[in-house]
């Protein structure tokens, strides 16, 4: 930890979704904050609606996200001047690189609105953000130019498989893997790149995808990501059986392809990379995201920020900072800025860790395991 910061012990009488922040470090200094466990601060997501049009069963289940599912009110969400107010702040903390999310983000109306004002951040040293966003696809086709006009690096879209029939079953909604392939194709040719292809793994669903996907995005410049599937949020049902480890998908795929590790050298990074070769040499580039079997908490280096402004520290917490109140209570931006130092310079986090060592996760945040939060309302 930094000597120019005095740490803030953690507060441990915190309302359950209604956090205050805790009081400001008191050598405050932009850009040199770190957490408990020595992270920085580099990574914001940004949920702009925890509405979307799937209901991709490891997320949204229909049983739960149905037509009497309370959604928040409009005047809950965080205005677009209000979030760009924020990110600027972040900004100034250290923050390097902010994703939009949702929900499926590309609801949110005029959405490309916020993508310019969020373009025109810099960082503490005075580069471009890295400015980018996941989305289901279904929209892209639609929205691609309009967000690259708007100063949108880049886009990571979600897709669980080539089959319509798994993928149907997948996003519960009857949705079509075409139209999402048609929104790849409209990200590729307006530049939203690199473009990455994230798929959710889920044993006895859709391991029978993890080959024809691979060979589907070879030659293409799109990174296709295998992601564990999480026990994260209390409504999907998660079981330990239908995770299928990075380690087995590395095997599956060891059968038909060359593997070659790519060091990366980049913190805080999530996926471990691999360059792919077909035997008719066809390459490509895989990466596979271990949540669950290796966790990357002692580089974590995100924070999020969910629709109606409250700040969380972990995928898995079940509870946030109220950033909105401050917001709307007449804060300077030095004022709020504090807090975000604050709040972040106790963080102690570390659920997959724990979750692997098999004990009792344990942070200022996570508390009823019951309550965790979904990640429709947080982003992924
Ligand atoms: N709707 C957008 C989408 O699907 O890309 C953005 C939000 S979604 C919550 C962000 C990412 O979280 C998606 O790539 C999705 O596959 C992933 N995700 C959701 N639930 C998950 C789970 N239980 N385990 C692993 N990944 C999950
Ligand atoms: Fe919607 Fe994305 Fe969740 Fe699927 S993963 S239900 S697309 S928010
Ligand atoms: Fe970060 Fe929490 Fe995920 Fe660990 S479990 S990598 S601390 S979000």
């Amino acid at each position: 930890m930094s000597d120019k910061f005095i740490p803030i012990k953690p507060v441990n009488a915190f309302t359950p979704l209604r956090h205050k922040a805790p009081s400001a470090p008191l050598n405050f200094a932009p850009g040199l904050l770190v957490d408990q466990l020595n992270r920085p601060l580099r990574d914001l997501r940004i949920s702009v609606t925890d509405r979307c049009n799937f209901r991709c069963t490891y997320c949204m289940p229909k049983e739960v996200f149905d037509t009497n599912y309370q959604y928040l009110p409009h005047s809950h969400l965080l205005s677009f001047e209000e979030i760009t107010r924020l990110a600027k702040l972040f900004a100034r903390q250290g923050v390097q690189k902010i994703r939009i999310t949702g929900g499926e983000p590309l609801l949110r109306k005029n959405i490309e609105f916020l993508i310019e004002q969020l373009s025109k951040i810099k960082t503490l040293d005075g580069k471009d953000l890295d400015l980018t966003l996941t989305t289901n696809g279904s929209l892209l086709a639609r929205k691609a130019r309009a967000l690259k006009d708007a100063g949108l690096n880049r886009v990571t879209v979600s897709l669980d498989g080539l089959d319509d029939t798994v993928f149907k079953k997948m996003n519960d909604v009857d949705f079509p893997v075409s139209q999402v392939l048609e929104g790849i194709e409209k990200a590729v040719e307006v530049g939203l790149a690199p473009i990455k292809v994230n798929m959710v793994v889920k044993r006895g669903v859709n391991l029978s995808e993890i080959g024809p996907m691979t060979a589907y995005f070879l030659d293409s410049g799109v990174t296709l990501r295998f992601i564990e599937y999480m026990d994260v949020g209390a409504t999907n049902g998660w079981k330990m059986d239908e995770v299928v480890p990075s380690d087995e998908i590395l095997q599956i795929l060891s059968a038909n392809y060359q593997l070659e590790m790519i060091e990366s050298g980049v913190s805080g990074e999530t996926a471990t990379r691999f360059k792919v070769r077909s035997v008719n040499a066809k390459e490509g580039e895989i990466g596979l995201i271990s949540s669950v079997t290796k966790a990357f908490c002692s580089s974590c280096n995100r924070a999020r920020l969910s629709t109606e402004g409250q700040l969380y520290l972990c995928l898995f917490a079940s509870s946030g900072f109220d950033l909105r109140t401050l917001l709307r209570s007449g804060e300077t931006d030095s004022q709020i800025e504090e807090h975000i130092a604050a709040i972040w310079s106790t963080r102690e986090d570390q659920y997959s860790i724990l979750r692997g060592e098999g004990g009792a996760p344990h942070s200022t945040t996570h508390g009823n395991a019951a309550k965790k939060v979904e990640m429709s309302y947080i982003g992924g």
